[in-house]
């Protein structure tokens, strides 16, 4: 997932200085401050490889501007590796200057889903109650809180069986890795996931001590956290005896496949799975129109852009695109909960985007994309719909 610093040092070496990436860089486009762009964050990481620069809260600052989208990998022309240099500079900081707040939320909460259960039923309760609408109107809570909007009753794990049969005779057995976003914040698209793959003939397992995927402690730098979580996760699918793993998060998906710990293990993209079980069903179309936003994970880091796109086809009569469909939507993980400014900025710009096809919904793979979009609509006043495609399908599936 993520590499140490300084076996990086041929990769970052590379970079000419071409300043090529700020073109693509959302956080440079939003900030316009050259420390804020790709080169300089990869100057900030050689710096602090060679002992030049000592770890400290400003670099720690710098290095959490970036979404770690991965848009100037991709348009580097010498190759640089730039979202893998920022998270092992991260990773270097962790070790350097150990953050205590990033320890209690990342490691010692996150990595225990009773602990995480415990945490999101606290602030349900809080939201029940009004004290975070309170505490938002007396300034004494941080905007950022609204992001994860009111959340439902109660978590995807409550309902979903560990086995879940296939209708008819079963072609696959499919392990299920929900991950938290799903399963804390959005557990009707956990719900639409088994439902389907069972519909559609696929025995579900959902292991009941699955925990975090480990993209959010390594996106913090806390590499070994990471692992121990990949391994956990690997050995608990392999006890239950599957033919491949799904999921509907973009993000655990991309930290699934990047993980060696899940080496042997086969993980299918979740649309491509579908696509190929749906020959020869018949759907129900909708008549809104639907356009679909890309998630960084699954179109830059796993080039699958297609498959969502053909399954929204087979669901809508109406497909729109919208303009640059594949710019980051400013999530970026813990990037909006850190720096909630700059991401509205980014995020103003996809909402723009969703309003220009004139679509009732948009649709994305990434339950956190779907919470940062869902966020910019509700805040701009737009009555669009944000919904994951295996949402769409469950209600097309006859
Ligand atoms: S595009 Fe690549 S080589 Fe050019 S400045 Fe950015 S990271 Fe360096
Ligand atoms: S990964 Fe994205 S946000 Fe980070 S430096 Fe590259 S383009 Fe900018």
């Amino acid at each position: 997932m993520a590499e140490d610093l300084y076996s990086l040092k041929e990769h970052y070496l590379r970079c000419v200085r071409c300043g090529q990436c700020r073109s693509v860089c959302p956080v440079f486009e939003e900030i316009g401050n050259e420390t804020a762009s790709p080169r300089g964050k990869v100057f900030l990481a050689h710096m602090l490889a060679s002992g030049e620069l000592k770890a400290d809260a400003e670099v720690a600052q710098k290095l959490s501007l970036c979404l770690l989208c991965q848009a100037c990998t991709k348009e580097c022309p010498s190759a640089v590796p730039v979202h893998k240099i920022i998270m092992a500079a991260r990773s270097q900081l962790a070790r350097e200057m150990p953050s205590p707040l990033q320890k209690l939320v990342f490691k010692d909460i996150w990595t225990r889903p009773s602990l995480l259960n415990f945490s999101s039923g606290l602030l349900r309760g809080c939201q029940g109650l009004g004290l975070t609408s309170l505490g938002r109107s007396l300034g004494l809570l941080p905007p950022a809180l609204d992001l994860t909007g009111r959340l439902p009753s109660q978590p995807a794990r409550n309902f979903i069986k560990e086995i879940t049969k296939a209708e008819g005779a079963p072609k696959m057995r499919i392990g299920y890795f929900l991950g938290c976003t799903t399963n804390i914040l959005f557990p009707n698209v956990a719900k639409s996931t088994v439902s389907v793959l069972s519909r559609l003939g696929c025995e579900v397992v959902t292991p009941r001590d699955l925990k975090c995927c480990g993209l959010p402690q390594a996106e913090n730098g806390l590499i070994d956290t990471a692992e121990a979580l990949g391994s956990f996760n690997a050995a608990a699918f392999r006890r239950l005896g599957i033919d491949a793993v799904v999921t509907d998060c973009a993000s655990c998906f991309a930290a699934l496949r990047e993980s060696n710990t899940f080496k042997g293990i086969e993980i299918l993209d979740l649309s491509q799975l579908l696509n190929d079980l749906l020959t020869g069903h018949k759907l129900k179309k909708t008549s809104r129109i639907i356009t679909y936003h890309d998630p960084c994970h699954l179109a830059k880091a796993q080039g699958i852009t297609d498959a969502p796109r053909e399954l929204l086809e087979r669901t809508c009569a109406g497909f729109r695109e919208m303009p640059g469909a594949d710019n980051c939507c400013g999530g970026g993980g813990s990037f909006s909960f850190y720096n909630y400014d700059t991401s509205m900025g980014i995020l103003d710009k996809k909402i723009s985007s969703i309003k220009e096809t004139g679509a009732a919904v948009v649709a994305t793979c990434c339950p956190s994309c779907i919470m940062q979009i869902r966020h910019g609509l509700l805040k701009s006043g737009q009555n669009i719909i944000v919904a994951h495609p295996v949402e769409l399908l469950a209600q097309s599936l006859q």
